[in-house]
């Protein structure tokens, strides 16, 4: 029997959750609960997905607008083995699954202390195997530990300093900005930091982060003190037996993220998203045999998505390996053909 997955909250996030874990062989989607009937919940229902309103008088709203509900959240919790949780920081839906006995896996705007574990497929997999309640770190925070991981765990890190160029909102939001300056953000470190240490504690990181008026990436230049010499090529050899951390190079084109994105809608999957941090080759430099410099691009609303497929099978004991389980979620969704 395929295990059974609840999404609740079916935004940006949410709903490529569930796209991703209708494709999987081991899991089915039980359905998706959203608070507004709004063009989201339309299309989720158009294309089969049981839908089920997120709170206990939503099921009017639903009905009136249109949309068949198959009942409410608490409905669809009892129907699942786990939820993922992509609702907004602190929608506070804990105590419902305490409460139902279901397990559930929530992201990266909530703190690490509502699970006390956080996830990352290549780095704590085996730690997180049967937990009840995980979180899967913020876009940055993921693309951050897809390539320090593997330089730490090959190579050996003494320290690192990222500076992380963020995209101000999502390509379908209008609400939020900056439209036109550059926003420092003014606690130092950054969450960024402390985030990545959630997964990767002894790491000894600082991060900084600004905002800017783009929608499509954010852009990481990061700054890493090795702890033995390596030349570029080397730091690249490492990454390129990781999945998930393809390189794109300038000599290519591949100027800017505009550039990485053209080339995540010519690869036309779903969505045109980009689920790997693509780094430039022809960008990693090292300066006296052990300072490394590169540039990273991470794709906001995708690069999530796998690591959460691979939660789900972690939480469920679905593949006690993790290399397996990354190699299954890359398969089902095409990563890999970027290489
Ligand atoms: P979103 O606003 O796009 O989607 C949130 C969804 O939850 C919407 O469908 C909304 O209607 C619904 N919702 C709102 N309140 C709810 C409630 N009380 N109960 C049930 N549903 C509710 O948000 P998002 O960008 O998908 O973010 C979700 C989570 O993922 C956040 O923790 C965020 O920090 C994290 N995240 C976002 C991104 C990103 O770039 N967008 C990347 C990585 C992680």
């Amino acid at each position: 029997m395929p295990a059974r997955i609840a999404v609740n909250g079916y935004g940006t996030i949410g709903k490529r959750v569930a796209d991703a874990v209708a494709l999987q062989d081991d899991m089915r989607l039980a359905g998706v609960a959203k608070t507004k009937p709004d063009f989201e919940a339309k299309l989720a229902a158009r294309k089969g997905y049981a839908v089920y309103a997120a709170t206990p008088d939503g099921a009017a709203k639903f009905e009136k607008a249109g949309v068949k509900v198959a009942g409410t959240l608490a409905d669809l919790v009892k129907e699942a083995d786990l939820v993922v949780d992509c609702t907004p920081e602190e929608s506070g839906y804990k105590p419902l699954y305490e409460k139902a006995g279901v397990k559930a896996i929530w992201q990266g705007g909530e703190e690490h202390t509502l699970t006390n574990l956080s996830f990352n497929a290549a780095a704590n997999y085996e730690d997180c195997l049967g937990a009840s309640f995980v979180r899967v770190p913020s876009c940055n925070t993921t693309g951050l530990i897809r390539t320090l991981y593997p330089l730490d765990a090959h190579i050996g890190v003494e320290k690192v300093l990222a500076v992380m160029v963020r995209r101000a909102t999502d390509p379908g939001d209008s609400k939020k900005g900056p439209i036109n300056a550059i926003e420092p953000e003014l606690e130092m470190p950054s969450h960024h930091g402390p985030d990545v240490q959630s997964v990767l504690p002894k790491l000894n990181i600082h991060t900084i982060a600004v905002k800017v008026p783009t929608t499509i990436m954010h852009l990481h230049t990061v700054s890493v003190d090795l702890k033995k010499a390596a030349t570029a090529d080397q730091v690249l050899d490492v990454w390129k037996r990781f999945p998930r951390v393809i390189s794109v190079s300038g000599g290519d084109g591949v100027k800017s993220t505009a550039q990485i994105m053209e080339m995540a809608r010519d690869l036309s999957r779903n969505r045109s998203d980009l689920y790997e941090v693509a780094v430039w080759r022809d960008g990693v430099h090292v300066v006296d045999g052990r300072r490394l410099y590169y540039f990273q691009a991470v794709h906001q609303e995708s690069d999530v998505v796998p690591e959460n497929v691979d939660a789900i099978r972690a939480l469920l004991e679905l593949e006690k390996d993790g290399r397996k389980s990354m190699l299954k979620t890359d398969r089902s969704l095409g990563i890999g053909t970027a290489k």
